[in-house]
Order: structure tokens, then sequence, then C-alpha cells
């Protein structure tokens, strides 16, 4: 791609951005205001003349999660959930079936937070249904001797990526607020983080699963345990002992019966 089509390129993916922002009534954050001033100045204007010498190798950042806009303030999830309404906010609501909001108990003491809904998830327009869903289930219910109606279940991003891919830093910078809204208004004693990206989003930082898993790490003062996403362990049965592992931390935190 040449120099004016990329600078084209992200001019259109910011306003797309900002957009977004000022539709949910948000303060874009400073990297995305200083890309449109960007976009808007010389540099577009006259693509061929870039301001600083360039070997031609170098690519704008994506958004970074830390410049997630805050997140809006309501008392209930309800409220949140009409705000966030049949969301066209970023583009992963053209292929999805169902908005997948989160479910379980508004005054959890334990939220688990995966990265997106998969395709029985879109279909149902519930959280982790499918089959990690089933095992998720089995870990809370038989592992942690808890009903899964008694913690909250939620993802960063609320509508499916196309193939189950990993969603965007735009497009979780975007819907990070929401899962950020959610967790304010239930206000967990623990969360547990399922997975690489889950972790990325809520602590804000390059995330390596494999290494940093079981480990205790802090969203907002509230401790976070990391641990494998369900889907992996399907994949990777032996992974399931480091997790039962990180709920046996999980219970203890919370003060429950270890078996
Ligand atoms: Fe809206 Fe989030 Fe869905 Fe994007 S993923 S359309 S921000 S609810």
């Amino acid at each position: 791609m040449n120099a004016s089509k990329e600078l084209k390129e992200i001019f259109f993916e910011t306003k797309r951005l900002l957009s977004a922002y000022e539709e949910m009534g948000l303060e874009p954050p400073m990297l995305l205001r200083g890309g449109l001033e960007f976009a808007k100045g010389p540099v577009l204007q006259k693509p061929g003349l870039p301001s600083t010498p360039s070997n031609g190798t170098e690519k704008s950042p994506p958004p970074s999660l830390k410049d997630a806009a805050p997140s809006p303030r309501f008392d209930s999830l309800e409220a949140l959930r009409a705000h966030v309404g049949d969301c066209r906010r970023c583009g992963l609501h053209t292929g999805r079936t169902n908005l997948v909001f989160g479910e379980g108990n508004e005054e959890a003491r334990l939220v688990f937070v995966g990265e997106g809904p998969g395709f029985d998830e879109d279909r149902e327009g519930r959280p982790f249904v499918g089959k990690s869903g089933q095992l998720l289930t089995r870990i809370i219910e038989n592992g942690m001797g808890l009903k899964r109606n008694e913690v909250y279940i939620c993802n960063v991003v609320k509508c499916r990526p196309p193939g189950n891919r990993d969603p965007n830093p735009d497009e979780t910078c975007v819907c990070l607020p929401f899962l950020k809204a959610q967790l304010r208004i239930i206000g967990p004693e623990v969360i547990c983080a399922l997975g690489r990206v889950a972790c990325q989003a809520l602590l804000g930082t390059a995330f390596a699963i494999t290494r940093d898993r079981g480990h205790w790490r802090a969203y907002e003062d509230i401790p976070l345990m990391p641990t494998f996403h369900p889907a992996y362990l399907l994949r990777n049965p032996a992974a399931k002992r480091p997790v039962w592992d990180d709920v046996k931390s999980i219970m203890e935190k919370l003060g429950l019966e270890v078996k």
C-alpha cells in the first residue's frame, strides 16, 4: 500500500472510532484525538511528503488499551444494558446474530471474563454456553461448589469476532468501557480472567498467559487471577491441573472450602 492510501485509511479509521466515542457520549482518548489532528494536518494534504524521514517500514501503532474511554456510569446492569442497546459502535456488529452482554448475579463475589462470544454464544445471546462454556460451568459447579448463577460471566467484546479471531485493539478499545462499567456495578471480590486477551484488556499490558497465569494481579484494586481459557483446556487437557491450582487460589481468596 502506498503512503497516500495508508494515510487515508488511518484518517477514515480514526474518524470511525471518534464517531463511536461521540455516539457513546464519551471523551475520546488522547491517542485518537491526536490521530485526527494528524490526519487533518499537512501530512494528509500532501501524502507524498511525510513530515519526518521514513524508511517505509513504520506502521501506525494500534490504539492502546490504556487509552480506552472512561466507562459509562450506571447504577445497574439493566440500565447499562439499555445504554448498550443495539450497539453498532464497532465493526463487530456487522457479523453478529446476538449481542452477548453477560449473565449472572449482579452482586457476584466472582466474575469470569473471557475474550468474546463464539458460535454458540452468538446464536443464543448468552456467554459460555458451547463446549468451553460447559467446561467452565463444570469448573464452577463441580470444582468450586458454586452455582453458575451465583457468579457473573461476560466477555471483553460483546459481539462475535468473525471466525472466532481475537478482537482487534480498536474493537477492544471501543467495547472495553462496557466491561469496566459491568465490573464497577458488580464490584466483585475476585476477577478470573480467562486467557491472554482478557488479561491484556483488563491489565492494559502485554501478557504471556503460559508464563504469567497463576500469579495474582489487580484490576483497579480487585484481585485478578489470570488462567487459561476453557477452549484451551479442551485442546490441551494437561493444562487442567494448573487451572485447578488457579481455581483453588481463587477459592482460598474467597474463603471457600477447598476439598
Ligand atoms: Fe458494540 Fe462492543 Fe458489539 Fe462493538 S463489540 S458493536 S462496541 S457491543
